[in-house]
């Protein structure tokens, strides 16, 4: 039995039940791709089948507003991807006559398809021999091969997905991307692998070492500059909560957040920009993007805020909060504040290209 093979009798055995897996065609295979990029499975599960009830074909999506678009994904985060999505659903119905193209590199030409979706659909949902590399397969291939350079560098990276390829170049492709992928979350997971567990575990070279644990080495990253932000928490005379929605270019592009501005320090007179006055004393919370750290300064506040700063301003009652495209940073500035909102993010799939 190769190597593939016995990933591929170990998925079929092991396999967790999940709803993309239960009906494998395009469509539904590409959301739940892209609804599990940095999301954990137990959050995506009631937004995937409410997002496919509300739109069941990449059609349906292509004709709905932005903004219903990103009202259905409230609450799942990383909006990025929805925007993507919607305009890839616009492109196949343009391109392709509404249909998923049977074709990587058709596919591949989408909005927001990288290397990682490309070769997730197209392996699970058409049965094309594609690789893909992910952080739990990542994790997996650097142990079973011992890769102990850091597999963001280019060489490890291009050896990665070389071994990854030569996994997918089977009969059953898709099965052996998922139980690569499965392996990484169920059972190679990053602290205390279960490696008496593992259909890879006679060939492991990180195993065989004793070296499982320390592997993926990965060298610290810059550190991120520390920006400050000073927003105010403002209601309205019916007690709902003022937001603003961000410009739609940029960081956080067509977001809600508590209105508020980046300042050079946290003094609450920052909030006139927005046309807002505060006072107390602030809570801080802080918010991590690639490039740089947010402290988030919130201070109690009054007035009405403007528009100098954002697109559009709007009060939301505390019960309708969980339905808007909110930030990250506001979504834990407002629970810092006291206000109860779902929590939605997790450590899920992280697609390497
Ligand atoms: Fe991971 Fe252990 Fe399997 Fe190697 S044997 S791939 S370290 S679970």
């Amino acid at each position: 039995m190769s190597r593939a093979d016995e990933l591929v009798a170990w998925y079929r055995a092991h396999r967790r039940d999940l709803p993309w897996r239960r009906d494998p065609r395009p469509w539904p295979v590409w959301v739940s791709e892209i609804m599990l990029q940095q999301t954990r499975v137990e959050s995506v599960l009631p937004y995937f089948a409410r997002f496919l009830e509300r739109f069941p074909t990449p059609a349906a999506l292509a004709a709905a507003p932005i903004d219903d678009v990103l009202a259905a994904w409230a609450g799942l985060g990383y909006y990025r991807r929805a925007r993507h999505l919607h305009q890839a659903a616009q492109q196949v119905v343009e391109r392709h006559g509404g249909e998923v193209p049977d074709d990587p590199a058709a596919f591949a030409a989408l909005a927001g398809v990288g290397r990682y979706t490309c070769g997730a659909v197209q392996s699970i949902a058409f049965g094309h021999r594609l690789p893909v590399l992910d952080g739990n397969v990542e994790r997996v291939l650097c142990r079973l091969h011992r890769v102990e350079e850091d597999p963001r560098a280019p060489a490890p990276r291009r050896r990665l997905w070389d071994a990854a390829s030569a996994l997918a170049d089977h009969a059953h492709p898709g099965e052996v991307n998922q139980a690569l992928m499965e392996l990484g979350a169920t059972v190679c997971t990053p602290r205390s692998p279960r490696c008496l567990l593992c259909p890879l575990q006679a060939g492991c070279a990180a195993r065989a070492a004793g070296v499982a644990e320390a592997l993926p080495r990965k060298a610290k990253r810059k550190a991120r500059p520390t920006i400050t932000v000073v927003a105010g928490l403002a209601r309205d005379a019916d007690d709902a909560i003022w937001v603003a929605r961000r410009p739609d270019d940029g960081l956080l592009a067509g977001l809600w957040e508590l209105p508020g501005v980046e300042a050079p320090d946290a003094d609450v007179r920052h909030l006139a920009a927005v046309g807002l006055v505060g006072g107390g004393d602030a809570t801080v919370v802080e918010h991590g993007f690639t490039h740089r750290i947010w402290a988030v300064h919130v201070y109690r506040a009054r007035g009405t805020p403007t528009t100098a700063h954002h697109t559009a301003v709007r009060a939301v009652p505390e019960h309708a909060l969980p339905t808007l495209a909110l930030t990250g940073p506001a979504l834990k500035a407002l629970r810092a504040c006291g206000v109860a909102l779902p929590h939605r993010r997790g450590a899920g799939r992280k697609p390497l290209s």
